[in-house]
C-alpha cells in the first residue's frame, strides 16, 4: 500500500498525463470524426433521466483502479452530439475544436483571474479582446467591460450598473428601502433571465415592465412612451429600457435606433441583450440588423452562442467603460487594496471571484483562424436560415410564421387533412419522435399561434441537404406514435 505522497506524485505524474492525454486526442479526434460525418451515432441517443441516473451512480472506489477511455466513452455515448451537421436544436454551438483544446489549457492552468496576479497573461486577453468586441460594435474608445459565466449572469451585471446609474439612490449599499421601486421596460418577448435579474435584485414582478411586439415579434417603439407613463403612474421609477438583439424564441430583432432614441430623450440606460445575435455585428451582410448597438449603455453578447466558442464565455460591454466598476459597488480591501480601480483586477467587476480563463479560447481562435472565418460564419449560417425559410415557404406542406432575423427559425409541419385543433399535438409529437429516434435535434416553441418546430442553425457543417432530409423526416414520421392519438 502507497503512502499519500507517493500516491499523490503519480496522480500528478508528468508521463502519465502525456500517455492519457495522447489517448484521450484520439478518442476525441475519432468521435468527432464520427459526429461531423453525421453517419455513425444518432444526434441525441435518448434516455430517459431515471435511466441516466442509473448509469453514473453515486458509488466510489476507494482504491483506485480502471481506465480512462472506457470511462470517456460511456459520457461520448450518453451525450448530445452539437457537431452533428443533423443537431439544429438549442442556441448552443458546435464548438470549435480549437477553443475545446484552449479550455484544456485553461483547466491545467486554473489562472482564476479575480485579481491580476492569478492570471497576469489571460487578464490582458480578456481586456484587448473586450476592447476589440467593443469595436466590432462600433462603441467608442471609452468602451470596456468584462467575461463572464453566460448571457444571464451578464444581464444581471448590466442591470446593476444602470440602477448605481440611474436609480437616483444608493441602492448598492441602501437596498431597495433607500428609494422609489425600480423598473426596466423589456420587449415581452425578452429572455427570462432579465426577469430573474430584476427578481435577484429585489424589485419583484412589477421590476420588469412588458412592452408590446408587433407581427414579427420586434419591440414596438411607438409603444414605449405609453408602458413609461403607466409604470410612473403606477408609482415605479423606470431607469432602463432592453432591447433585444436576437429575441431567444424566433430570433427577433428589436429595432434598436428608435430605442436609443427614446432612452436619450428620457434619461434611460440602454441596454442591448445580444447574448444570441450581437455577433450579427461581425457581417458586413447582417450588420444592419443591429444598427444602433453602438448607442448602448451596455451590452451583452455571447461567445459560445455565434462565435463557435464552447460555454462560457459572455461579454458584458459597457459604453463607458468605468461603469463595469459600479455593478459590484463594493471593496473586498484583502483583495484589492482599498480605493485602486485597476483595469486589471478583473474580480472587481464580475460576480465570480474565481473564474475560468475565459478569454484563451476566443482570443486563440481569433489569433489563428483570423476573424475573416467568424465572419463568414455569421454571414453562411444566417443565408442557410433563410434558404431554408424559402424553402419551407414554398414547400406548400409547411408554415413559416415570420421570416428569420438571424438562424433561429420557427416552422411548422401542416400537412392536408389534420385540422387546425390537432396541429399543436403533431409539432410536438413528431419533434419526440425525431429526437428518440436520434435522427435529428431539434427544439419546439410556443407562439400567440400555436406551437411551432423552432431550429437554430449554429452549426457551420448543416447544409441544405441536411434541411432538406429534416423535411422528409417530418413528412415519412408515422403520423400516430402515441396510442389512442386521433392523429393519423
Ligand atoms: C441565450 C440567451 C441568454 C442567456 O444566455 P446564457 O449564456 O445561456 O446564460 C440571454 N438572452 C438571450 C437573448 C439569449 O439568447
Amino acid at each position: 500500500m502507497q503512502n499519500f505522497r507517493d500516491r499523490a506524485a503519480a496522480a500528478y505524474d508528468a508521463e502519465r498525463f502525456r500517455q492519457q492525454g495522447h489517448q484521450l486526442v484520439d478518442q476525441l479526434a475519432d468521435y468527432l470524426a464520427s459526429a461531423t460525418s453525421g453517419k455513425a451515432l444518432p444526434v441525441l441517443p435518448w434516455v430517459t433521466p431515471d435511466e441516466s441516473l442509473a448509469r453514473f451512480p453515486a458509488s466510489f472506489p476507494e482504491e483506485p483502479g480502471g481506465e480512462l477511455s472506457p470511462f470517456i466513452a460511456r459520457v461520448l455515448g450518453g451525450s448530445n452530439h452539437l457537431h452533428h451537421p443533423r443537431y439544429v436544436g438549442h442556441q448552443v454551438s458546435a464548438p470549435l475544436p480549437l477553443a475545446a483544446l484552449c479550455d484544456f489549457v485553461s483547466s491545467l492552468l486554473n489562472n482564476g483571474m479575480a485579481v491580476y496576479e492569478m492570471g497576469p497573461a489571460v487578464s490582458a486577453m480578456e481586456h484587448n479582446l473586450l476592447r476589440w468586441m467593443a469595436g466590432q460594435l462600433g462603441l467608442p474608445e471609452s468602451a470596456g467591460g468584462v467575461f463572464t459565466s453566460g448571457g444571464s449572469v451578464g444581464n444581471l451585471t448590466a442591470l446593476l450598473a444602470a440602477r448605481q446609474a440611474k436609480a437616483g439612490y444608493d441602492a448598492w449599499n441602501g437596498g431597495s428601502p433607500a428609494g422609489p421601486p425600480l423598473t426596466v421596460l423589456v420587449a415581452e418577448t425578452a429572455h427570462y433571465s432579465l426577469a430573474r435579474a430584476t427578481k435577484v435584485m429585489g424589485w419583484g414582478a412589477e421590476g420588469l415592465t412588458p412592452v408590446p411586439v408587433d407581427a414579427n415579434f420586434r419591440l414596438r417603439p411607438e409603444s414605449l412612451e405609453a408602458t413609461l407613463a403607466a409604470a410612473t403612474r403606477a408609482g415605479r421609477r423606470p431607469i432602463a429600457v432592453v432591447a433585444s438583439a436576437g429575441s431567444t424564441s424566433t430570433g427577433a430583432f428589436d429595432p434598436l435606433e428608435p430605442v436609443a432614441d427614446f432612452c436619450e430623450r428620457h434619461g434611460l440606460w440602454f441596454h442591448v441583450d445580444g447574448a444570441h445575435g450581437a455577433s450579427a455585428a461581425l457581417s458586413p451582410r447582417y450588420r444592419h440588423q443591429v444598427k444602433g448597438i453602438e448607442r448602448a449603455d451596455s451590452v451583452v453578447w455571447d461567445a459560445h452562442k455565434m462565435m463557435m466558442m464552447p460555454a462560457l464565455i459572455t461579454a458584458v460591454l459597457f459604453r463607458d467603460s468605468t461603469r463595469s466598476y459600479e455593478s459590484f459597488a463594493q471593496q473586498a480591501s484583502y483583495l484589492f487594496g482599498p480605493g485602486s480601480r485597476p483595469w486589471s483586477d478583473i474580480g472587481l467587476r464580475t460576480l465570480e471571484c474565481t473564474k475560468e480563463m475565459m478569454a484563451l479560447k476566443l482570443y486563440t481562435c481569433l489569433s489563428l483562424l483570423g476573424t475573416r472565418f467568424f465572419s463568414d460564419y455569421v454571414t453562411a449560417t444566417f443565408d442557410l436560415t433563410r434558404r431554408f425559410a424559402e424553402r419551407l415557404k414554398a414547400s406548400g406542406d409547411f408554415e413559416v410564421p415570420v421570416a428569420p432575423d438571424c438562424n433561429i427559425l420557427c416552422f411548422r409541419y401542416t400537412p392536408a387533412g389534420v385540422p387546425a385543433s390537432e396541429l399543436d399535438t403533431l409539432q410536438a409529437r413528431l419533434r419526440q419522435l425525431l429526437i428518440q429516434r436520434g435522427d435529428f435535434y431539434l427544439v419546439q416553441t410556443t407562439l400567440p399561434s400555436g406551437v411551432y418546430l423552432r431550429t437554430t442553425l449554429i452549426n457551420p457543417l448543416t447544409s441544405d441537404a441536411e434541411l432538406e432530409a429534416l423535411l422528409e423526416a417530418l413528412r415519412q414520421a408515422p403520423r400516430n406514435v402515441a396510442p389512442g392519438s386521433e392523429i393519423r
